[in-house]
């Protein structure tokens, strides 16, 4: 990485920084067992675990910023490709990636679509899978 190249990444990191705080405190809260992976913190645990599947949409992974919680190894290692959609997300949006992402679902949901699926940053992450 050149110079330049090393300061966008680094101003990346700041601007995601507030979402990626967020998932360290979760990870910290929930005894995560964490692991850094190209430049991205997994955490995964059996508390994690019992978090994601009582969210609104259960989920095998989540990402906050540069934070990525998993139920487990194994799935933080088969949605990993979708999840890291989700981080270069995050690096565009900073701290407004989880207000647009909740008032984009809440909008489909309201026309009676679904949030979750029909959401556009859902959509390039399985985009992505395809590939
Ligand atoms: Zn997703």
């Amino acid at each position: 990485m050149t110079g330049s190249g090393a300061c966008v990444q680094g101003l990346r990191y700041l601007w995601a920084a507030p979402n990626t705080i967020l998932g360290l405190i979760i990870g910290v809260l929930l005894a995560g067992r964490f692991r850094r992976v190209d430049g991205v913190i997994e955490i995964d645990g059996e508390r994690v675990a019992w978090a994601l599947e009582r969210l609104w949409v259960p989920a095998a992974a989540l990402t906050l910023g540069h934070c990525v919680l998993g139920r487990d190894r194994a799935a933080l290692e088969r949605t990993r490709r979708h999840e890291r959609v989700h981080v270069r997300q995050c690096e565009r949006w900073g701290p407004f990636f989880l207000p647009a992402y909740l008032l984009i679902s809440l909008g489909l949901y309201l026309v009676g679509r679904d949030g979750y699926r029909d959401n556009p940053f859902e959509q390039e992450a399985y985009r992505s899978e395809r590939r």
